[in-house]
């Protein structure tokens, strides 16, 4: 998605060779006209799937995700990174490693909103280990739910997430995917959206 690489070519910011920072238009500060053309793209692409729901990781995953959840006209399901004490019993929790913070924390799920009925789509933020994305999938899998793909809106193809996902049968469909960076130095490689109808 051209626009998006423009934004992280202008605003972006490679605080080491592996770790963008993005707080200007979509981690921090929110670029909401952006968003919604996000969510229109990954729509466009997703739309002839069935999917029932979209889901995606508190935080920064929530506003490109509500998006997506919009122009599809389904519901938006946040995965919790902390169990709440209103889920009582009634929760799924699966173990993820952090990329930026090194630290682990419990991705829980309230059972009532995703069923076996449910073709998901995953929305998140950054594709780096996809650490992030199995814990969606271990979740949904709980709930026997099945997955339509993973959208994210910056894929980092020097590390392992896409080959992981991929090599399980999953679709990734990523609007930026930098091949390298280092400070001062973004390249990218042809987006999906831009190789794909
Ligand atoms: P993964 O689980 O694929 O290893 O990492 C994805 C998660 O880590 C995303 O949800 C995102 O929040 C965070 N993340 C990974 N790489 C970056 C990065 O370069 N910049 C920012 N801001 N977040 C990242």
């Amino acid at each position: 998605m051209k626009l998006l690489e423009e934004r992280i070519l202008s605003e972006g910011k490679a605080v080491s060779e592996e770790i963008l920072k993005v707080d200007s238009f979509i981690n921090h500060q929110v670029d909401p006209v952006l968003m919604q053309q996000i969510g229109e793209t990954f729509a466009a692409h997703f739309r002839e799937r069935g999917i029932t729901k979209v889901v995606t990781i508190e935080s920064s995953g929530i506003a490109p995700a509500q998006m997506t959840a919009l122009a599809l006209g389904v519901p938006l399901v946040i995965f919790k990174k902390q169990p709440s004490k209103v889920f009582g019993d009634n929760m799924d929790q699966t173990i993820v490693t952090s990329f930026t913070k090194g630290t682990s924390y419990e991705l829980t799920l309230a059972k009532d909103f995703i069923s076996q009925d449910d073709h998901v789509l995953i929305i998140d933020d950054f594709l780096a280990n996809g650490e992030a994305a199995t814990g969606c999938i271990r979740l949904l899998r709980l709930s026997h739910a099945t997955v339509a793909g993973i959208g994210v809106l910056v894929e980092k193809s020097f590390q392992p997430g896409r080959q992981k996902l991929t090599g399980q049968g999953h679709e990734v469909y990523a609007l930026a995917r930098i091949k390298a960076m280092e400070k001062d130095h973004i390249e990218f490689l042809p987006a999906d959206d831009e190789t794909q109808s």
